[in-house]
């Protein structure tokens, strides 16, 4: 039985929406572990298969666990957005193995041999090496320009038929956004889909679907978990009829399932991201000022900072500028493998959305693989470090950062 009731506030809906109410009473919802799922006999079996009679099958085709995870970011990423008609905004969302798992579901349900792709430069590497290893040999291509450019966007898009707008805002690792409403405005122009994703921001700070977009991605792995415990993805779409036939058939195929017990773990993390953003957020804007004035560092990337190039885009489309930030050591690359090392209290690791604060270093880590020219064009210097700021007291997150630069 799913519960009825209206709430009015974001954390209310992200504690109690998508929860159905368990048939032996359980409290939390039960960790479904079976693969499958029986039948009182054939021909209740007959009406599964053929769709006449809902019901659960199989757990790679679908799980209770799941569901509820689904259900919950669903409505996550539509709170409070209308309908034409001003009824509630339907998406369905598919909860992935992975983010990277998302994001390829999106890409083979929706484009085919011959389409090709608009970007910016600044994505996740692994989105970037999908784009450029994988899809190429499907005959399905990207090509890059400055989306915070929309003159640039809009010549791109008027020289060539794109079938895929695809944006990430805020982005790795200088934290740069893009304009999500003007971009789904300029992709209607020429008729283009926008998939968008958002998982720096969360559904808390951001909802890419109230500007337009038609698909929305997250790795769950960071801020929607919370806590580090699973690797996990989300892939929401508009399109309700889309996204319950074709995309739904190749998340199928391609074995994209979620574990039940991955979904668990996100669920109980959805309830206090209102909460954790908050902190995240506060904390940020505190490290950001405190880095932003000390001599060891060259440059902060936040989005909150007024020094920073796209803050008008972030104020104007995310509830606070979010909880990731990057900065320039003065120094180079042996400053950042000392700063790094110096750390007590802050963890050296990649991967964001933790409660604790999480540091990298990618010319010595993620990026060491690719040429200095190179990667310095995505503004990835010797002295870059990465931080997730996470939910500690700001003034432990500020001490370590400060004896970490200074001793
Ligand atoms: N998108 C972004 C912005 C990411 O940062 C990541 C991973 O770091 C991914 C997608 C891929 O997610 P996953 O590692 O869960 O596959």
């Amino acid at each position: 039985m799913e519960k009825d009731f209206p709430v009015s506030g974001w954390s209310s809906l992200a504690v109690h929406g998508g929860h159905k109410q368990d048939p032996l009473y359980a409290h939390q919802v039960p960790i479904y572990a079976t693969s499958t799922f029986v039948y009182d006999n054939a021909e209740q079996g007959m009406r599964r298969f053929s769709g006449e009679e809902e019901g659960y099958i199989y757990s790679r085709w679908g799980n209770p666990t799941i569901t509820e995870a689904e259900d919950k970011i669903a409505a996550l990423e539509t709170f409070q957005i209308k309908s034409n008609n001003n009824s509630s905004f339907p998406v369905k969302a598919i909860v992935h193995s992975s983010g990277m798992a998302a994001i390829s579901t999106l890409m083979m349900a929706t484009l085919k041999a011959g389409d090709s792709l608009l970007t910016h430069y600044s994505l996740y590497g692994g989105t970037d090496e999908l784009l450029e290893k994988v899809l190429p040999s499907l005959n399905i291509t990207a090509n890059i320009v400055d989306l915070r450019d929309l003159d640039k966007a809009e010549t791109a898009m008027r020289k060539k038929k794109y079938r895929m707008l695809y944006l990430e805002t805020p982005a790795n690792p200088t934290i740069q956004c893009v304009d999500i409403e003007a971009l789904c405005k300029l992709a209607r122009k020429y008729d283009t889909t926008v998939a968008c994703d958002n998982t720096f921001a969360s559904p808390y700070l951001q909802q890419p679907f109230r500007y337009g977009a038609d698909f929305v991605v997250h790795s769950t792995t960071k801020f929607l978990n919370g806590h580090g415990t699973a690797i996990g993805g989300v892939l929401l779409g508009k399109d309700v009829d889309l996204m319950k036939g074709p995309v739904t058939k190749v998340h199928r195929l391609l074995g994209n399932n979620a574990s039940p017990f991955d979904a668990f773990l996100l669920i109980q993390g959805i309830k206090t991201l209102e909460l954790r953003m908050e902190r995240h957020c506060s904390n940020a804007a505190d490290v950001a000022n405190f880095l932003e004035k000390n001599s060891c560092v060259a440059k902060v990337n936040y989005a909150g900072l007024n020094s920073h190039p796209d803050h008008i885009v972030a104020r104007k489309q995310m509830r606070h500028p979010g909880g990731m930030l990057s900065f320039e050591l003065e120094g180079g690359l042996q400053a950042g493998i000392n700063f790094m090392n110096r750390l007590k209290m802050c963890v050296r690791t990649v991967s964001l959305g933790t409660c604790d604060t999480l540091l990298s270093h990618p010319a010595s880590m993620s990026h060491a693989g690719i040429p200095k020219e190179q990667r310095q064009q995505y503004g990835i210097t010797d002295g870059l470090i990465r931080m997730n700021v996470g939910i500690e007291n700001v003034q432990d997150i500020i001490v370590d950062l400060e004896q970490a630069l200074h001793s």
